[in-house]
């Protein structure tokens, strides 16, 4: 599938080039593949790469945000999750940055809650988030949130996020997430070695109390500061013994294969879940069926990707709806098989999470 490609002469860069041309299995109707037989059909794309938080597994404090014009407007955004759906995105995760900070996210969620997308879901930090924005964004389209917070003490969410932040405020959000009927809620805690890994067992006391499905997400090298070092890393196994010392899990039955995450209820019965994100320890690469496009219009096959697709100058140069989705099918082609965090030549991407979209 080849196809001219018209860029702005600002845009002319390695990362401007078009992907290596797909073969014709590749482009199956209403379905997205990659080369290694995944159906891609789950989008997150980012709307922002600001953050009015600078959590320390993720930004640093003097971190440089892109120039405005590098970011999509709310149409370009829209046209490539027009484009998405076409070719079989079922699932889509608005995400940032801090996707509140987007001045055009309300409008940006009613496109998408017109478009027959089965899954909407955000994430955010929460600290935003007022029952009238909520109930705006619900009634909108959007299905359910999911909220960042690394620990349940207020020393400590204020020195992981260098923020004023606090517990209640998580706590405001879910109630207003409850209320407005964004669920189920999900709540991400980055764990890490010496920072917050003695709360294991309490924040699964947190989801006991608050009926949420708490993640428990290993620390991935996508740090701005790069100090990521396996040290730091809080394995899977260990989270599920600390837990299970105070409440016995019972493993949930994978509704969804695609799942990031290994599920788990609480054999007692309680409400809540648990789910563990094991990227470094058990990897999940086999069963991934995402795609990123980040707030300037890269396109990420994979979360760890060092090579990516540049919409943007196809969308600012007139490209049709069948230009770009010859484009998508290509870069989805290219996803690498896995990760390769443990690989003894492993590379991180220059982008953070932040600038990825988590
Ligand atoms: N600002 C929003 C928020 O706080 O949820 C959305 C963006 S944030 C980058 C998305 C998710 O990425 C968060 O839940 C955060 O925990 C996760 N994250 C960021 N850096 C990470 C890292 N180095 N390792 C693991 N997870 C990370």
């Amino acid at each position: 599938m080849s196809i001219a490609l018209p860029i702005f002469s600002s845009d002319i860069d390695e990362q401007s080039q078009a992907p290596p041309l797909a073969p014709a299995q590749a482009n199956r109707p209403g379905q997205l593949f990659d080369s290694h037989g995944r159906v891609i059909h789950d989008l997150r794309l980012s709307v922002t790469d600001r953050c009015n938080y600078r959590c320390r597994y993720c930004m640093d404090p003097d971190y440089s945000y892109m120039h405005k014009m590098e970011l999509l407007s709310l149409q370009e955004y829209l046209t490539v999750v027009r484009v998405c759906v076409n070719l079989g995105i079922t699932k889509i995760r608005v995400t940032g940055g801090e996707p509140t900070l987007y001045p055009e996210l309300l409008p940006l969620l009613e496109a998408l809650g017109a478009m027959p997308i089965k899954d909407i879901a955000m994430t955010t930090n929460g600290s935003l988030m007022t029952h009238r924005r909520a109930q705006a964004w619900r009634q909108a389209g959007l299905h359910r949130i999911t909220l960042s917070l690394d620990s349940l003490r207020d020393d400590r969410i204020a020195h992981i996020t260098r923020t004023k932040s606090n517990l209640q405020s998580t706590i405001n959000a879910i109630k207003v997430a409850q209320a407005v009927g964004l669920t189920p809620i999900k709540v991400n805690a980055v764990m890490m070695r010496g920072v917050n890994d003695d709360e294991i067992a309490d924040f699964a006391d947190f989801a006991r109390e608050h009926d949420i499905d708490m993640r428990l997400i290993e620390f991935m090298p996508l740090d701005s500061s790069r100090a990521w070092d396996r040290s730091a890393v809080v394995s899977a196994d260990e989270m599920l013994d600390a837990i299970n010392a105070r409440h016995e899990l019972a493993a949930v039955d994978r509704s969804d294969p695609h799942s990031p995450s290994l599920n788990f209820g609480f054999a007692d019965g309680a409400p809540g879940r648990i789910g563990i994100i094991a990227s470094v320890t058990r990897p999940f690469c086999g069963a991934c069926s995402r795609l990123r496009v980040t707030a300037d219009g890269k396109i990420r096959p994979c979360l760890f990707s060092l090579k990516e697709w540049d919409l943007r100058p196809l969308l600012r140069n007139g490209a049709s709806d069948e230009d770009l989705a010859a484009f998508v099918v290509d870069a989805v082609w290219t996803k690498q098989k896995g990760h390769a965090i443990n690989a003894a030549d492993f590379v991180q991407p220059e982008r953070t999470m932040s600038a990825i979209g988590g």
